[in-house]
């Protein structure tokens, strides 16, 4: 039987086991994908410390996945071995709920299939994958390129694309960590007048480099104030993980205008009255399906939207997973399968 090496974690809170493993038949309606580059996400911390109810143990982490279709299983059509795919946090899903007929895949009613937390995912030479959560991935991407995209990248992209700001309005991205320095590059090349908002002077280069048409240092100028003398934001683009760091921007939003959160806080205050007063909203989004993965995809491959990275060796995914953790990294590590 053909091995394949795997990092698993084998109980909550356990540490990162690198193992070999017999590599995986494709059940009926699955690929298997020999995996070629995996992002590390803050989100591998479910898996990790057990955060879901019910995850089953051993379980192999990872779902920012990119890599070829090395086998089908029976009834799989349209996907063929050799053909480079990717795999989301969206695990796949039904096609025959209510939620999947009305559209609204991500929330299938009949199993919520999350990759590397209901089934493995891709800390892992070798992943099997249901044909409803995979993407298509154009060739001019490398594959240590796509791999953030897969949730970092779709997260913002779709989110941003959904958010009702037109082109030539003011969209502000709080935060320029790895979801943020994503987020304020699709933000300008959707033709949104692009605000970066984060802590310190030293974050102005990139913000500049990134695109951004302003920078706002929260530490030296009210990111509320800042952004009504500009007329007020339409969306702010929330991607900190603070609280506090929301409820100070909450106030530079316009009339109608909708604080966006795909960071998760501990806890978040808001303020009702501008709400009401100024029919503005605050709302959440999930990161999107597997055709929100492909065309987050090909928007970056068009427009040369790209995650700055560091890589690691699979055989050091537990060193990976503690870089992304300190919040050191600059800004997404991927590891790859080579070596
Ligand atoms: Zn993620
Ligand atoms: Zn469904």
């Amino acid at each position: 039987m053909p091995k394949m090496r795997v990092a698993q974690i084998s109980h909550a809170k356990g540490p990162f086991e690198l193992v070999e493993r017999d590599i995986p038949e494709p059940p009926s309606g699955k690929v298997r994908v020999k995996v070629q580059a995996c992002g590390v996400c803050h989100s591998d911390s479910v898996t990790k410390d057990g955060l879901f109810p019910g995850i089953e143990y051993p379980r192999v982490p990872g779902h920012e996945i990119i890599g070829t279709v090395d086998a089908a299983g029976p009834g799989v059509v349209g996907w063929q071995p050799g053909q480079r795919v990717g795999v989301g946090w969206h695990g796949g899903n039904c096609g025959y709920c209510d939620n999947c007929r009305n559209g609204d895949a991500f929330a299938c009613q009949t199993e919520t299939l999350v990759t590397g937390i209901s089934h493995d995912g891709g800390y892992a030479e070798y992943m099997i994958a249901p044909t409803t959560a995979l993407a298509r991935v154009p060739d001019d991407l490398t594959s240590v390129e796509a791999a953030p995209l897969m949730c970092a990248g779709i997260t913002t992209f779709n989110a941003l694309r959904n958010s009702g700001a037109r082109a030539g309005e003011v969209v502000a991205v709080l935060g320029l960590g790895g979801l943020g320095h994503l987020g304020v590059q699709f933000a300008v090349k959707l033709g949104f007048k692009t605000i970066a908002i984060a802590r310190g002077a030293d974050k102005a280069p990139l913000a500049q480099q990134l695109g951004a048409h302003q920078y706002i240092d929260s530490q030296v100028e009210d990111p509320a104030e800042g952004l009504q003398k500009l007329g007020g934001a339409k969306v702010i683009l929330a991607t900190a993980t603070s609280g506090a760091a929301m409820n100070a921007v909450q106030g530079g939003l316009a009339v109608r205008g909708t604080l966006l959160i795909v960071g998760v806080p501990d806890s978040l205050n808001i303020n009702p009255l501008p709400l009401i007063l100024g029919s503005r909203s605050v709302k959440g989004w999930y990161s999107g399906t597997s055709i929100d993965s492909q065309q987050t995809l090909a928007f970056s491959a068009l427009t040369g939207v790209r995650s700055m990275n560091e890589i690691y060796p699979l055989a050091r995914a537990a060193e990976a997973y503690n870089r992304m953790m300190s919040g050191e990294a600059r800004f997404r590590v991927v590891l790859t399968m080579e070596g």
